[in-house]
Formats: C-alpha cells, sequence, structure tokens
C-alpha cells in the first residue's frame, strides 16, 4: 500500500510456527495397513479409536481413499504411531490383536506432524496422508488480506502508537494502544515508564539498552537489565514490570472499573490509587500514561451507562498496536487478556516473543491464541519519528 508518506506499508502475518517450504514439512512415522475388505472398515476404526486415539494427530484422517486400476478404491488405515525404534514387537498389545483379528499387514507410513497453515502445505501434506485443512479466520496474505479500509485503519493506529513513543523527549520507549476495533476507538494508551533516582549518583546518560544504544529504554527489548545490571549506574532506567503493554492493559482495566462501576466495591478508585503507585520509593515515574488516557472517557458515549452486566470481559476483542515487538512478559499478559490481535512494528531480536526469539502464539497449550501482524514501517515515516536508527530497520 502506499500512502501519502511516499513509502510502502504493509502488513505481515507472523505465524505460530516459524514458515518452512511446503514440501520440508516436518512428518511423524506412523503402522498403517490396507483395508482388504471395505465393510469391516468402521468397526476397526471405532476399535482403533477407543484402543489407539492420535491425540495429536487430530489433523490426520485417519483413512486414506486411494483409486487404483479398474476403479477400485483402496483403503488405508492409521493404526497407532510407530514404536520409537521401528520394531512393530513395539506395537501396544491391543492394535496387535487388531492385527491379528483381521489379518492386516502393517507397514510404515509419514503423515505431516502440525496442520497445514495454508492451502499450499494441505496440498504437500496430502500426498503423504490426508489431512484436514482449516483456513484461519482472518486474512493472513499480507496487506492484501485486509481491506483497504482495514489496512488504512491499521496504519493510522500503528502511527498513533509511533507518535506515542515519541512523545517522551530524548528518551526512546516503546509505546501501546489499546484499540476496540467495534467503535474504532483507543480505549487505553501508554509509554514505557522510566523512572528517575531523585539523586542521581552520576551525570550518565540515560541508558538501558546496554552499550551502544544510547537514549533508549524499550523495556521489552532488555526485560532482564536490573538481574544483570549493577544498580545505581544510570540516573534512568525502565521499570522492571512497568512496560507499555503492562501499563495500557492496568489503564483498561481502570477505565472498565470507571466506566462500568461495581457497587459492591465503592473503594476500588482507592485501590487504583495504590496499584498505580510506584512500589519503590527511591523512584519517581516521569510520566503517568494510565492517568492521561483517564480524561479522554468524558466524551466517550459509546459505553459509561453504569451497567456492570455489560463490563467488558477484560480486552476481549480488541487490538493492541505496539512499537516493538513484546517481550514474553507482556505477550503472557495480553494473552491472560485475551486480546484479538497484535500488531507491531519493530522486531525485538533480544527477547521477542512473537516471532523474533519466540512465537508464543503457536504455543498449543494455551488458551487463548491472538493472531499476530508485523506492520512495516516505510523508512521515511520512522526517520520523521526519529525511530529509525534503532529500529533495525
Ligand atoms: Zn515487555
Amino acid at each position: 500500500m502506499s500512502g501519502e508518506d511516499g513509502g510502502a506499508w504493509q502488513i505481515v502475518h507472523v505465524p505460530g510456527r516459524p514458515p518452512v517450504p511446503p514440501d520440508q514439512q516436518l512428518t511423524v512415522n506412523v503402522v498403517a495397513a490396507q483395508i482388504e475388505q471395505p465393510k469391516l472398515t468402521n468397526t476397526i476404526i471405532r476399535r482403533l479409536s477407543q484402543i489407539a486415539p492420535l491425540e495429536d494427530l487430530h489433523h490426520v484422517k485417519r483413512v486414506k481413499k486411494k483409486c487404483i486400476e479398474g476403479g477400485q478404491i483402496q483403503l488405508s488405515v492409521i493404526l497407532c504411531l510407530a514404536p520409537e525404534n521401528g520394531d512393530f514387537d513395539g506395537i501396544p498389545c491391543d492394535v496387535k490383536d487388531v492385527i491379528n483379528s483381521y489379518q492386516l499387514s502393517p507397514f510404515v507410513a509419514k503423515v505431516c506432524k502440525y496442520a497445514a497453515s495454508s492451502k499450499e502445505e494441505w496440498v504437500e501434506q496430502c500426498k503423504l496422508w490426508p489431512t484436514s485443512y482449516h483456513p484461519p479466520t482472518y486474512n493472513i496474505s499480507g496487506i492484501t488480506g485486509f481491506s483497504e479500509e482495514d489496512s488504512q485503519s491499521v496504519v493510522s493506529f500503528m502511527k498513533y502508537a509511533l507518535e506515542l513513543a515519541k512523545s517522551h523527549g530524548n528518551v526512546v520507549v516503546n509505546a501501546a494502544a489499546i484499540v476496540d476495533p467495534l467503535s474504532n476507538q483507543v480505549i487505553a494508551r501508554a509509554c514505557d515508564e522510566v523512572c528517575s533516582l531523585q539523586t542521581p549518583k552520576t551525570e550518565a546518560s540515560a541508558e538501558c539498552g546496554g552499550p551502544g544504544q544510547v537514549k533508549t529504554s524499550i523495556s521489552c527489548l532488555h526485560p532482564r537489565w536490573w538481574v544483570d545490571e549493577q544498580t545505581g549506574r544510570s540516573s534512568s532506567f525502565c521499570h522492571p514490570l512497568r512496560h507499555a503493554a503492562i501499563v495500557a492493559i492496568e489503564s483498561s482495566a481502570a477505565r472498565d472499573r470507571r466506566l462500568f462501576p461495581d457497587v459492591r466495591y465503592k473503594d476500588e478508585s482507592t485501590i487504583e490509587e495504590c496499584v498505580l503507585s510506584p512500589a519503590n520509593s527511591q523512584v519517581k515515574r516521569q510520566k503517568t500514561d494510565a492517568n492521561d488516557v483517564d480524561n479522554d472517557d468524558k466524551n466517550d458515549t459509546a459505553y459509561g451507562n453504569g451497567d456492570l452486566s455489560s463490563r467488558p470481559y477484560l480486552c476481549t476483542g480488541n487490538d493492541i498496536y505496539l512499537v516493538w515487538e513484546p517481550c514474553i512478559m507482556c505477550a503472557m499478559a495480553l494473552v491472560h487478556q485475551r486480546i484479538r490481535r497484535v500488531f507491531y512494528a519493530c522486531p525485538n531480536p533480544s527477547a521477542g516473543a512473537l516471532g523474533s526469539v519466540h512465537r508464543l502464539q503457536g504455543e498449543k497449550s494455551l488458551n487463548h491464541h491472538y493472531a499476530v501482524f508485523r506492520v512495516v514501517v516505510p523508512q521515511d515515516v520512522l526517520d520523521k519519528v526519529e525511530l529509525s536508527m534503532i529500529s533495525g530497520s
């Protein structure tokens, strides 16, 4: 998409697994057998699904149909996972009973380990053994997958986040904007909280990014700086917990409590103040973005009827725009919040949780998964917000 800025914005889906060429997908071995009498197929499958369910291979079809000469159909069934050493003696006894009862001739076959994430992958998978394919509910083919209106909206919210990151004067910080896509409103925004010692021990310039990264205080890039660094070395440093995404979540929760107050807890505002106070009395926060947003809701007519039953459940359905890819702590907080989509502009090669180092969005054991997109920002826009030096672009 070519914008008024003279560059090309791109929205690139970041899948839950590193992309591999469709013909080089990971496979696992299974033990399969041909079924000579098709009328026995259902009975055999029922028995097998009781004694040898294919727990991690839900995408793999149990039966393979193949047309052979004369228009006949040959059926093969997966009996179980192949024993690790490839020795059929390792096949579970129950499955051996099925083999013997129906006089089957087992053989080893390969199936794809993970469900296909694209049609191209699925076509390749079916060459080995048929699988099912469920296209994602959102379009993932880059910016062409978004409508023109959607892509413009994504670009404008990312610009908003970039401007926010710039608003901290000469200290570069990460910025987060939580957006309700239904009302197209920013409902919470925040920057990394940078703390200053009240009585600086040195005149050192503000730096948290390690040697060579002057005047950057991007918490998610170095989430463990406080473990590695000698305390008191810098006059300015990132709060170990109050990363932009975390503070934005807190601000969104405060907004919900304010717009949908719970009369059972009259003192919620007092609790809020306690939470917002810095834990360390030695430090002073330069700016409290969570408080800034509070004033924005005075004109908010979309909500504010005070009906507790309509209080949103966390950030369900909302999107978040971040200038830098979040660290594990922030990415996990966004899972807990039930965020719908995460957009970030700059990869985080040292600690990124959504593509650069880890891929939390592909972690099967989690109970919520959001879609992740990188928004590639044109160079001239980065130059304008003075982020090009440290964005890695
Ligand atoms: Zn973080």
